[in-house]
């Protein structure tokens, strides 16, 4: 009989069977400001390809435990690896390589660069990790088409809707084939039905491109497009 065993942070496997391997694995964060504790013993594993939301109120810790993974805050102790890289171990021009092309990042308030046109906010990313031109364009184009905004592409950003823009931004964030989206509130400034649109974005670009998503929220209704849903209270996990 096939068997598959699983360990801590690599899965193995026997015969034919390939079980995804975790992307994202943090196990026992801690993280203070003063002496106010606001990540207390974080565990949390994204396997390939899954989307998690984590949900919490408003101060729970979920904004400060993004900023851990993508390397942009420290923490005092635990371990953060992602893909296969452990954080605790990297310096900072390699934490900020790490940002550019492992993560990808989808902000409730998009983070567009005003000064530039659709297609070269999708674009920027693939400049700053030295994607040859021909490359480049093509795939802005792509990934234009992908998210229904070909039309747009040479409008700013404050010439779209909140809609649009969240397309863009989604487009963007795929650009340097990440394993990894960090999307905090990503429908949160959104109408219904444009969240909706941008809800079935994500789900089918995270398919297409097997890219994982740590998707922060507090809409019940936005983990319909995850796997699995974490609720962060006092700075910790409760997995259900
Ligand atoms: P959430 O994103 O879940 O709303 P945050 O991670 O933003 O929560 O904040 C968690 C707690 O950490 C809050 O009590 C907040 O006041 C505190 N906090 C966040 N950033 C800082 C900071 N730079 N300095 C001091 N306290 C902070
Ligand atoms: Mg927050």
């Amino acid at each position: 009989m096939k068997q598959i065993i699983e360990c801590n942070t690599e899965t193995e496997t026997t015969d034919d069977i390939k079980v995804p391997a975790e992307v994202l694995s943090i196990s026992g964060l801690q993280k203070s400001y003063g002496s106010t504790e606001v990540l207390n013993s974080v565990d949390l594993k994204v396997r390939a390809g899954e989307r998690v939301a984590l949900m919490g109120r408003s101060g729970s810790g979920k904004s400060t435990l993004l900023n851990c993974i993508c390397g942009i805050e420290s923490f005092d102790a635990g371990e953060i690896v992602i893909a296969g890289k452990r954080l605790n171990d990297m310096s900072q021009p390699e934490l900020e390589q790490l940002r550019r092309e492992v993560i990808g990042y989808v902000f409730q308030t998009f983070h567009l660069l005003p000064t530039l046109t659709a297609f070269e906010n999708v674009e920027f990313p693939g400049q700053l990790i030295g994607m040859p031109l021909s490359e480049r364009r093509e795939r802005v184009n792509y990934l234009l088409a992908r998210v229904g905004m070909e039309h747009r592409k040479d409008h700013r950003p404050s010439e779209l809707s909140g809609g649009e823009r969240q397309r863009i931004a989604l487009a963007r964030s795929i650009m340097n084939r990440p394993r990894l989206i960090l999307a905090d509130e990503p429908t949160g400034s959104l109408d219904s039905v444009s969240g909706d649109q941008v809800l079935d974005l994500i789900e089918q670009m995270s398919d297409e491109f097997s890219v994982s998503i740590l998707l922060v929220t507090h809409d019940p209704e936005t983990t319909r497009i995850c796997n699995r849903t974490v609720h962060m209270k006092d700075g910790q996990i409760e997995d259900v």
